[in-house]
C-alpha cells in the first residue's frame, strides 16, 4: 500500500476530522499505487492519521475512509453499509430513504436512494467506482432490494476523470416504481428522472405543507413531479396550481394525484417556466406559495447572480401573497449559505413593504444528515414565511 505523506503547515483541518485532503497539501507519495486505490496518509513526521481513496486527478486527492489503522477490505464496506442501513432503521421510513449519503456516512463519493424495493445508486469518485462491484454485492446481501439501477450521470463525475454511467447494476428494474414516503404513493421514474428520480430530501417540508394546507389556494413552482402537490391536497388545500418548465415531470404530476385518489377539479397542472407564470399571477390569488427552485448556483462564481435570483423571485412570490399567506422557500445550492439566503428572502420581503414573520427554518431530514466535520454536506434550506 502506498502511503502519503502531508505538508507541516496545512493539516489542522484533516486533524480536525476533515475528510478530504486537496493536492496543494500533499508533501509526498511513496510506493506504487493507481488511481482511486486506498493508500495510507500520515502527517508530516510520518505518524499514521488515517487510510482513504487516492485519485492524483482530483483537486479533492484524498477522501479519508478511516482514522483508524484497520484492513479497508469487504469486511469493511459491509460494517459501513450495515451501519447507514441501522441508522435508517431507527430514524427513518425504509420505504424511501437516502440508504448511504456520501461522507455523512463516511462513504465518500456514495450515494444510495431507496424507492419501494429498489436502489438507485450514483458513484461520485474514482475510489468508489474501482470498488462498486463490491458495493452492489454488499447491498444485495444486507439490504436485499429487487434491483439496483446506476444514475451516475452527473457533471461532478468529470472532475474524477470518469464518464457519465447509467443502467441496470443488479436484479430487475422496472421503469416506473412506485414508493410510499409518509403514507403518500408516489411514482417515480428511476431510469430518466432528475437526479436519482425523486427529491427525497423534502420529506419533512412535505409534510409541513400538509400541515397549514388546508384550507388555502396552493401554487407549487417548480414542482417537478407534484411532491408538495399532492401532500396540499391531502392536507386539505381547496386547489392547486402546479408549475414546471418539464414536460415529463408534469405528466408524471398528473399520475402522482390521480394514484392519490384526487380528483382533476382539485388540480391544474402548468408546463412553464415558474419565474413567468409568476410575474402573471393575479395579487391575493394564491394564500400558500411554494418556491423550490433548481440550484441556482453551481459554484462559487456564479454566487452574486444566484443570490439576486433568490431575491427577485421571493419578492415576487412574497408580493402576490393573499393577506395571511404562507411562502415555503428553498434553495438547494451548496454553495449558498443558510444566511446568505435568508438575507436574499429578507431583502426581497423588506422589498414589498408588507409585514413578514419567520414562522419555520427549513433544512434536510435525518437521511441527509450533515456530518459536521463535512459541512460541505448542507446543501438545502428553506424558510416559512407568514405574509400580512
Ligand atoms: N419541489 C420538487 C423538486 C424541485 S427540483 C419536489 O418536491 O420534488 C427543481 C425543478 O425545477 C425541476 O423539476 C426542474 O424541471 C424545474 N425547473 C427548472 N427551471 C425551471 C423554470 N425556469 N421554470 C419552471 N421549472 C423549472
Amino acid at each position: 500500500m502506498a502511503t502519503i505523506t502531508l505538508r507541516k503547515t496545512r493539516e489542522t483541518r484533516v486533524r480536525g476530522g476533515h475528510p478530504w485532503i486537496y493536492a496543494s497539501e500533499i508533501e509526498k507519495v511513496e510506493g506504487a499505487f493507481e488511481n482511486g486505490d486506498i493508500v495510507d496518509v500520515a502527517d508530516f513526521r510520518g505518524k499514521f492519521i488515517g487510510r482513504g481513496f487516492y485519485n492524483p486527478q482530483s483537486q479533492i486527492s484524498l477522501r479519508i475512509l478511516t482514522r483508524r489503522d484497520e484492513p479497508c477490505d469487504r469486511d469493511f464496506f459491509a460494517r459501513r453499509i450495515r451501519d447507514a442501513w441501522e441508522y435508517r432503521k431507527l430514524l427513518c421510513d425504509l420505504n424511501s430513504c437516502r440508504l448511504i449519503y456520501s461522507e455523512s456516512d463516511f462513504l465518500p463519493g456514495l450515494v444510495v436512494d431507496k424507492f419501494g424495493d429498489i436502489l438507485v445508486l450514483q458513484s461520485l469518485s474514482l475510489g468508489i467506482e474501482r470498488i462498486k462491484d463490491m458495493l452492489c454485492d454488499l447491498l444485495m446481501e444486507i439490504v436485499e432490494p429487487a434491483g439496483i439501477w446506476e444514475r451516475s450521470d452527473v457533471p461532478v463525475r468529470r472532475l474524477e476523470g470518469l464518464e457519465q454511467a447509467t443502467g441496470l447494476l443488479r436484479g430487475e428494474v422496472p421503469d416506473v416504481v412506485e414508493m410510499r414516503e409518509n403514507g403518500i404513493r408516489f411514482l417515480v421514474d428511476v431510469k430518466h428522472g432528475q437526479k436519482t428520480g425523486f427529491f427525497l430530501d423534502q420529506r419533512e417540508n412535505r409534510a409541513l405543507v400538509e400541515r397549514y394546507a388546508r384550507g388555502r389556494n396552493v401554487l407549487n413552482l417548480f414542482c417537478y413531479t407534484g411532491g408538495f402537490s399532492v401532500y396540499a391536497l391531502g392536507g386539505g388545500a381547496l386547489h392547486v396550481d402546479s408549475v414546471d418548465s418539464s414536460a415529463k415531470a408534469m405528466a408524471m404530476v398528473d399520475r402522482n394525484i390521480a394514484l392519490n385518489g384526487f380528483s382533476a377539479e382539485q388540480h391544474t397542472s402548468f408546463c412553464a417556466d415558474a419565474i413567468e407564470h409568476l410575474a402573471a399571477v393575479e395579487d391575493g390569488r394564491y394564500d400558500l406559495i411554494i418556491v423550490d427552485p433548481p440550484a441556482f448556483a453551481k459554484h462559487r462564481g456564479a454566487l452574486k447572480n444566484a443570490l439576486r435570483a433568490y431575491q427577485r423571485l421571493n419578492a415576487r412570490a412574497i408580493e402576490k401573497i393573499a393577506p395571511g399567506g404562507l411562502v415555503f422557500t428553498f434553495s438547494c445550492s451548496q454553495v449558498v449559505e443558510k444566511e446568505a439566503f435568508a438575507l436574499a428572502v429578507f431583502s426581497a420581503a423588506a422589498g414589498t413593504g408588507r409585514r413578514v414573520r419567520i414562522l419555520d427554518r427549513l433544512c434536510q431530514p435525518a437521511d441527509h444528515a450533515v456530518n459536521i466535520y463535512h459541512p460541505e454536506g448542507e446543501y438545502l434550506k428553506g424558510l416559512l414565511l407568514y405574509v400580512e
